[in-house]
């Protein structure tokens, strides 16, 4: 059984031993030589070999079995509106479908699917703190939903930023999505929530459902949000020359959308690549969308962009880990001392072409997800979306005072 779901990170010691592969989620050193990992009150607190780490009196140890161990992932941009439910496709449980796809924290590009969503400005606000703190009490599945991303009306002032960020509201959602859709009008309003310390991000492309509108790469340079938002439209993609554009013409991340155009992804992905700018590079599902919700999406992005876009499968996991939190601030995405303990426990699906699991991603095949963990509990034992893992972790809980 997993540990019960809750916000409180586990006070428990907890060692991961025997860990074939450790990905680090950090480009400069995407494979780390350690085997093992130990955290304590859900934070990393070692990371190293078995010999060289205090394993001692661990309530909970998990043997990974030589799968490989990566941060757990992060979905940079999602749509939730409440609960674990979306209206969009009126689904119950997406989010900890997702979690069974190896997904621990997920950001909203704002709660828009929201039926009746309020476009006044006193209700915009009331929306953006209500879903903050409702995601905030709620995790569905121990999922971390960073939501509470206003989407921009007309006639927002300065004071609405600096009292959304007083509030605890972080991020905006999507520009675009709302009325304000006008490339002055959208960089006066991102200018002032970065002046009171809130992130922003751009819808980028064509319309994404009737009654949305066509962003193009002068709106979104205009705009200068922190993240150009699915940068391969969501669905509809700007022109390949646009997409070139923001990447060489602004230094904001590059954001790879599974509800987008593929091929437009691998554009965008080869400039980053040319630029020497991969640390721009996060990934995302936008889901729930009218394509639906992927449970496996960000894990078929990174299969995707290994196996078509002429990256190792170890760099792309660091665009769902390291660099979108880096980018978003996170104290996850990275296996390191100090960092939050969330990890997903993987090997190689059975019967892939690929040896092992770097092989297999290279090769486009989805690997095989057998625990995952986030703030040092254990949310999940084998997935039940993935395809079976060739090797599974198993947990050994230590008898009072004995020896394992
Ligand atoms: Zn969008």
């Amino acid at each position: 059984m997993a540990d019960a779901p809750t916000n409180q990170p586990s006070s428990r010691k907890l060692v991961v031993r025997n860990i074939g592969l450790l990905l680090s989620g950090d480009l400069a050193r995407p494979v780390l030589d350690a085997d093992t990992i130990v955290a304590e009150a859900g934070m990393i607190t070692a990371v190293g070999h078995a010999q060289d780490v205090d394993t001692e009196d661990a309530p909970v140890v998990v043997d990974a079995c030589g799968c490989a161990v990566a941060p757990g992932l992060i979905d940079s941009h999602v749509h939730p509106v409440f609960g674990d439910w979306t209206p969009r496709q009126n689904q119950l449980g997406w989010i900890d479908s997702c979690l069974h796809g190896g997904v621990t924290t997920m950001i909203s590009a704002g709660e828009v699917h929201l039926p009746g969503r309020p476009k006044d400005i006193l209700g915009v606000k009331a929306l953006a703190i209500t879903a903050q703190r409702a995601f905030d009490a709620f995790r569905p599945g121990g999922v971390k939903v960073l939501a509470g991303a206003p989407v921009l009306e007309k006639g927002m002032v300065e004071s609405d930023f600096a009292e959304l960020a007083a509030a605890g509201v972080t991020m905006l959602g999507e520009v675009g999505l709302g009325g304000v859709k006008e490339a002055g009008e959208a960089q006066r309003m991102v200018a002032w929530a970065r002046k009171h310390g809130i992130r922003s991000t751009i819808h980028t492309g064509g319309p994404s459902i009737p009654g949305s509108g066509l962003i193009d790469a002068d709106v979104v340079l205009a705009a200068d949000a922190d993240v150009i938002g699915h940068i391969n439209g969501g669905h509809t993609a700007l022109p390949d020359d646009q997409i070139r554009c923001l990447c060489e013409r602004c230094s904001r991340a590059i954001e790879l959308v599974h509800n987008g155009n593929f091929r437009s992804a691998l554009v965008a992905l080869r400039a980053a690549t040319e630029l020497g700018q991969l640390e721009r590079v996060i990934l995302g599902t936008d889901a729930p969308a009218g394509s639906g919700v992927q449970p496996l999406g960000v894990l078929r992005m990174i299969a995707q962009l290994a196996s078509l876009g002429e990256v190792p499968a170890e760099i792309a996991f660091c665009f769902a880990t390291g660099n979108t939190a880096r980018i978003h601030g996170l104290s996850c995405g990275l296996i390191e001392s100090g960092r939050t303990c969330d990890l997903v426990i993987l090997d190689r699906a059975q019967h892939s072409a690929g040896r092992d699991l770097l092989e297999s991603v290279a090769l486009g095949d989805l690997p095989g997800i057998g625990m995952v963990i986030i703030d040092g509990i254990v949310r999940t034992h084998r997935s039940r979306n993935t395809p079976p893992a060739e090797r599974a972790p198993v947990v050994v809980c230590k008898p009072a005072g004995g020896a394992l």
